[in-house]
C-alpha cells in the first residue's frame, strides 16, 4: 500500500493531518486546515489553536502557514492562531506565512478587527510574523518543503493558489478552491497525491469543482490518488479517499517511471 491510514509513523512518509474537511458553510466538517508533518499548516479556516492540541501537536512546533486565497473559510483564523502563539510560545521562533498579493494587508486589517489594535500590535511585536506576498507561479523553500503556487480560478475578484509541494520524495497537491481550469489540470497531473476540492456531490457549484469535474480529473489522471475534501455532503467516490475532521494519512512515495 502506498497510502497508510492510522498506521506507525514511517520516517519516509508524509504526515497529512486533515483538521477541517468542510465547504465554507459545511455542516459537516470544521473550514479548510490541514497540517503536513506537524511543521506547514494549509489554510487557516478551522479553530487550529484547539485542534492541534488535541493531536498533542503544540503550536510552537509549527514554522510555516500557507494560504490559498482570502476568503474566510480558509484564512479567518489565522489572526487566532498568531495571538495563541504570542501568548502561550513567546519564545517560538517566528511563522512564516505564504499567501496570494493581499495576504500582508489583509492579515493586518483581519487581526485589528479581530483582537483590537493594542492587542494585535503586542501580539505581532512578540510573534514576528514573516508574511509574505506571492504571485502565480512563484516558488521557493520552506525549511526542506520545496512548494509552488500555482494559479488557479475561483473568485473574480481574488487571487486563488493550489499549491504543489514536496518532500521526502513525495510530490504532494493541494487544490485550494477552483473550478476546473488549465490550474488544477496542470496540477493534478503533476503530483502523487492531490487533497482536491469537491464542494458538491450532487449538482454543480459555482466557482468550485463538484464531483463529476472531480470524476473527468480522476480519469484524466489515472496515476494520482485523490483525497477529496472541502466537502459540503458526504458520498462515496469510486477511486477516491474521503477526507473527514481528525483523519491522519502518511502517505507515501510512490514509485514513478
Ligand atoms: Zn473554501
Amino acid at each position: 500500500m502506498t497510502l497508510l491510514e492510522g498506521s506507525e509513523s514511517d520516517a519516509d512518509a508524509l504526515e497529512l493531518a486533515i483538521l477541517g474537511s468542510g465547504s465554507a458553510f459545511s455542516p459537516i466538517g470544521h473550514n479548510a486546515s490541514y497540517l503536513l508533518d506537524g511543521e506547514l499548516l494549509l489554510d487557516c479556516g478551522a479553530p487550529v489553536t484547539r485542534l492541534m492540541g488535541e493531536r498533542d501537536r503544540p503550536l510552537d512546533q509549527l514554522k510555516y502557514v500557507a494560504i490559498s486565497h482570502l476568503h474566510s473559510d480558509h484564512f479567518f483564523h489565522l489572526p487566532q492562531l498568531l495571538s495563541a502563539r504570542a501568548v502561550r510560545y513567546p519564545q517560538a521562533e517566528p511563522l512564516r506565512i505564504i499567501g496570494p498579493t493581499g495576504t500582508i494587508r489583509g492579515l493586518d486589517t483581519l487581526g485589528r478587527i479581530a483582537q483590537g489594535d493594542r492587542f494585535w500590535e503586542y501580539a505581532t511585536e512578540v510573534g514576528k510574523p514573516v508574511v509574505e506576498d506571492w504571485v502565480g507561479g512563484q516558488s521557493g523553500d520552506l525549511g526542506d518543503f520545496r512548494i509552488e503556487a500555482v494559479e488557479v480560478e475561483h473568485s473574480a475578484v481574488l487571487t486563488s493558489f493550489g499549491f504543489r509541494i514536496s518532500r521526502k520524495g513525495i510530490i504532494f497537491g493541494y487544490s485550494g478552491d477552483t473550478t476546473l481550469c488549465p490550474g488544477i489540470r496542470q496540477l493534478a497531473a503533476s503530483v502523487d497525491y492531490l487533497l482536491c476540492e469537491c464542494t458538491s456531490m450532487t449538482e454543480p457549484a459555482p466557482i468550485h469543482l463538484w464531483r463529476q469535474e472531480v470524476d473527468e480529473l480522476m480519469q484524466t489522471n489515472p496515476r494520482t490518488r485523490f483525497i477529496l475534501t472541502h466537502l459540503g455532503e458526504r458520498a462515496v467516490v469510486k477511486g477516491a479517499l474521503l477526507a473527514s475532521d481528525g483523519l491522519v494519512l502518511r502517505l507515501k512515495p510512490v514509485a514513478r517511471d
